[in-house]
């Protein structure tokens, strides 16, 4: 992909800005550094960015912390108590996380100007910091920066305080939006994911592919379709959404597409799937499918043969899937949470829902409404045109990286 095919969706002038804003950023060497290279939204940004980021002229480079299946546990459940969900948590927990934190910071090579640091498996690694500063000439010192992806408005207090150590030496943090950040000691910047139009993800297909996925996934084309994509999660309350389907199913006939992944950082997922494969049953509307990582063809395809995209997550971080769906110009209905409402204004670009019953009837409302459905749906499109599109998010990454070359919170171009 080169940069200046963006031109057609975003425009010129977008993308000649960030040519001048990458200029200033020469000679830097900024390393991205999360949890997995595949599965989850992280990953699917950065995969996307990295690349563009080099087209640039900006040398990024991605590393990846190790850890083994104990390790993974333990963040699904800080992650999870982030988010708020009832974990127990112990100090055997704590003591697996130090230790692989602290196996990182031996093996890891953390040599980048700027250090981006995403989400909490890999926060520790700001442990390392002093002595690698002892290293480096004292006119030239390392930039640390935490992305948070998910929502930390009402934590677990008990993994908090054991994370907030960590994150209060950062240099800068970095929120997906204002509701999602906590009162922190260090300068906080508010940047939402994206996605990108030309990934395989979310580019145009011909109805002729989004058939042959059909088929292979032996899903008839005979009803609407109504489809939630996400990773096997609690969180993402599949067996809500077998519950809202089977009551839209009572009164209008349609099928219902559960297509998720697991991720290598996600133990549970295994679990989650053998849960709803059982809900599931054997109906024949039902369509539970367990889709490997990097079919970004196919999960584009399901979106695009979907008459309403769901998310129905007790919690979310942004939500991509959710901007995947607006940008295929897809009414969604969706619950109010994470950034799912910067996404869905409702009745706007799509419907907010609550519940297991609302979530139904919003879903009857635009199967009886097609032409509701699709203005709901090419309004979403635009929406994400203009804010949720990776360019405006190179964009805002190129200004986080210069302004922390400035004390001051100015930047002049
Ligand atoms: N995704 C995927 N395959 C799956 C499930 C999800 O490729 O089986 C992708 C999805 O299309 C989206 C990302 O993974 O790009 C999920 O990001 P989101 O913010 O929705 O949720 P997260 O998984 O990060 O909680």
């Amino acid at each position: 992909m080169r940069v200046s095919d963006y031109e057609p969706i975003v425009g010129r002038s977008a993308i000649e800005e960030l040519r001048l804003l990458a200029a200033k950023l020469s000679g830097k060497v900024i390393q991205m550094i999360n949890s997995t290279f595949v599965g989850g939204g992280v990953a699917e940004i950065l995969s996307r960015m990295i690349p563009l980021l080099g087209q640039l002229g900006v040398d990024a480079r991605w590393n990846v912390i190790k850890g083994n299946e104990e390790f993974f546990q333990v963040t699904k459940k800080f992650h999870n108590a982030l988010h708020g969900r009832q974990e127990t948590v112990t100090e055997k927990d704590f003591a697996v996380f130090l230790e692989t934190t602290q196996k990182n910071i031996e093996e890891m090579e953390l040599y980048g100007d700027i250090l981006f640091v995403h989400d909490p498996q890999p926060v520790g690694l700001i442990a390392s910091r002093s002595s690698v500063i002892a290293s480096r000439r004292r006119s030239n010192p390392q930039k640390w920066l935490w992305r948070c992806h998910i929502d930390l408005s009402h934590p677990n207090e008990e993994v908090w305080n054991f994370l907030q150590p960590f994150v209060v030496q950062y240099d800068a943090s970095v929120f997906s939006a204002p509701a999602f950040s906590r009162e922190l000691p260090m300068r906080q910047f508010l940047i939402s994911p994206s996605i990108d139009p030309l990934s395989d993800k979310n580019k145009e297909l011909p109805q002729q592919t989004i058939d042959s996925v059909l088929t292979k996934y032996t899903i008839p084309k005979d009803k609407p379709i109504i489809t939630q994509v996400s990773r096997f999660d609690y969180l993402k309350d599949p067996v809500g959404v077998i519950q809202a389907f089977e009551l839209v199913r009572k009164s209008i006939d349609c099928r219902l597409v559960f297509a998720g992944g697991t991720a290598s950082d996600d133990p549970e997922s295994d679990k989650v799937l053998a849960e709803v494969r059982q809900r599931a049953g054997n109906n024949p509307d039902i369509h539970i499918l367990l889709i490997p990582p990097g079919s970004d063809i196919e999960i584009n395809a399901l979106q695009r043969a979907s008459s309403v995209i769901v998310q129905k997550s007790h919690r979310e971080g942004f939500g991509l899937t959710v901007t995947e769906a607006l940008w295929k110009a897809k009414p969604v209905v969706a619950s109010a949470v994470g950034g799912i409402p910067l996404q869905v204004k409702n009745r706007f670009t799509g419907l907010l829902s609550y519940g297991i019953e609302g979530t139904a009837y919003a879903i009857r409302q635009l199967l009886t409404n097609p032409q509701y459905a699709s203005r709901l749906g090419e309004n979403g499109r635009e929406h994400v045109r203009y804010n949720f599109l990776i360019t405006r998010h190179l964009r805002d990454y190129l200004l986080l990286f210069l302004a922390l070359e400035h004390p001051e919170d100015i930047i002049r171009l």
